[in-house]
């Protein structure tokens, strides 16, 4: 292979000859939207961008580029945190977007199984339409694919009860960097007869090959839900009704929110407050199941956890109107400039230390400042840092949080920003064994290189 970003034209022709001219993007006007990232942090770029629709072609275009020796960048809804999603040696960018489409719905067994370019949105709209529920959900779920959810484990707001994309993941199907295909799609309840090669897959971050379909896990859907907000005066209350809304209430989601985040996002929304008053720390809860849990909700929010003010919605638009105050976080700082973001877990013990500390630490640099929100309930914050580039800043709150015996990645993954901390969090006998996948599936070291190994 010659020059990294420059492609010869027997490769393009090669590529062109697998699905026809039109999958092989080279306009850099048509480009230009892929090679930065959702955070505008990661700014690549790429000779070309594939965009095969089925998986005999990514099999084809893969087999193309592993004959030429050319490395390989896959993408989804591009919507990733962590610099994964976006080609940074001019690596040929191959998108798995319009792989896309539900095959199959099984009503009777909870189980659906999609191409990996179906938005999460159309996941779950089409698992309610069919008497089920796609338990995972995050704020870019109109954007973000099934695939890229896969291939980062994604977590999202309802972690606490239904656990991350992993647990709903039963069956796979990939493209390997040669082109070959391997299909594990069976979602069998019961099979104990190996590896589970999908569970390798999940949380690849695209190192191993392109994910192409997936089969899903569904679960009952809910007879009624609610979602309370509430609004409590300091930090340590707030922290101690999580754990007392955990251990009195089956709870699916406590989301944390702080008022200048807060004050950012109605700025953003244009839209008020729905409490009487801007309160130090905010947290959002939902509950959902079967009929009574309105109910039961509005009596724990009350009397078990002692907030200073709650407002709780039954109806869809009520509900709606709560969650768009969480969902608006990330959007809303992004308002302020390229922020540092950084997506840790702390242990519930240490959550209010730990805010403590970063807010102590945001001080003493002076320059920057730290905005912070996350999933309350399983003790993960999502840390942004704005103003100048905030030198040492970012590596001393993960210290903080190596320290506190956290993890340095929640729920984004690894991608390119955090590699330099993968052996913070994960001992030599892992190490060891992830390179050892890694040179197996990938000999030559083509996909996505630098992300999660650096
Ligand atoms: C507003 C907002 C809120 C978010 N909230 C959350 C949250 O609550 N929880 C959370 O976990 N994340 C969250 N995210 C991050 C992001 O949405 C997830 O990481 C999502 O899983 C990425 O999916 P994607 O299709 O956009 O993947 P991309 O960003 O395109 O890619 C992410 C990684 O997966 C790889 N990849 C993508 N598709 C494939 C494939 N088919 N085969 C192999 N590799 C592939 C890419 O190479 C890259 O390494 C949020 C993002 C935004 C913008």
């Amino acid at each position: 292979m010659g020059h990294p970003g420059v492609l010869p034209r027997r490769v393009i022709e090669d590529l062109e000859d697998v699905a026809g001219p039109h999958r092989v993007v080279t306009d850099p006007e048509l480009l230009v939207g892929s090679l930065v990232d959702w955070t505008g942090r990661w700014e690549g770029s790429s000779p070309v961008m594939l965009r095969p629709r089925l998986t005999s072609e990514v099999a084809g275009h893969l087999g193309v580029l592993s004959h030429h020796g050319v490395p390989v960048q896959f993408q989804g809804g591009n919507t990733g945190m962590v610099g994964g999603s976006v080609p940074m040696g001019g690596e040929v960018l191959v998108s798995l977007r319009d792989v896309a489409g539900i095959e199959e719905v099984d009503e009777r067994s909870g189980q659906m199984v999609v191409a990996a370019g179906t938005t999460l949105a159309e996941v779950q709209q089409t698992a309610l339409q069919s008497g089920w529920r796609y338990p995972v959900d995050l704020g870019a779920r109109d954007t973000a694919t099934i695939g890229g959810t896969v291939a980062t484990n994604a977590g999202g707001v309802h972690v606490l009860r239904d656990g991350m994309t992993r647990a709903q993941v039963l069956g796979l199907e990939a493209v390997l960097a040669d082109g070959r295909i391997m299909e594990s799609l069976r979602g069998l309840d019961k099979d104990n007869t190996g590896y589970h090669l999908p569970s390798l897959f999940t949380g690849s971050e695209g190192t191993l090959g392109a994910i192409t379909r997936v089969r899903l896990r569904l679960l009952p859907p809910h007879d009624e839900e609610a979602v309370a907000m509430l609004g409590f005066a300091g930090l340590d209350a707030a922290i101690e009704a999580v754990g007392q809304l955990r251990r009195h209430f089956d709870v699916q989601a406590i989301e944390i929110m702080l008022e200048d985040v807060l004050e950012l996002v109605v700025d953003h929304l244009g839209v008020s407050l729905p409490l009487s008053r801007a309160w130090p720390v905010v947290l959002l809860v939902e509950a959902a199941g079967t009929a009574g849990v309105v109910d039961r909700l509005a009596s724990v929010v009350h009397d078990g956890s002692d907030p200073d003010e709650v407002v709780v919605a039954s109806d869809r638009a009520g509900r709606q109107r709560l969650w768009a105050h969480r969902d608006a976080h990330s959007v809303a700082i992004s308002t302020l400039g390229v922020p540092t973001k950084l997506d840790v877990t702390v242990p519930q013990g240490r959550v209010a230390a730990f805010i403590g500390e970063v807010r102590e630490a945001v001080v003493a640099d002076g320059a920057s400042q730290a905005w912070i929100f996350g999933h309350a309930g399983d003790g993960n914050l999502h840390v942004n840092l704005t103003g100048p580039e905030p030198a040492g800043l970012a590596d001393h709150i993960l210290h903080l949080v190596v320290d506190a015996g956290g993890s340095v990645s929640a729920e984004h993954g690894i991608g390119r920003d955090k590699v330099d901390w993968l052996g913070a969090c994960r001992g030599p006998g892992e190490l060891q064994v992830f390179r050892m996948v890694k040179d197996a599936l990938d000999p030559a070291g083509r996909l996505n290189p630098g992300v999660l190994f650096g």
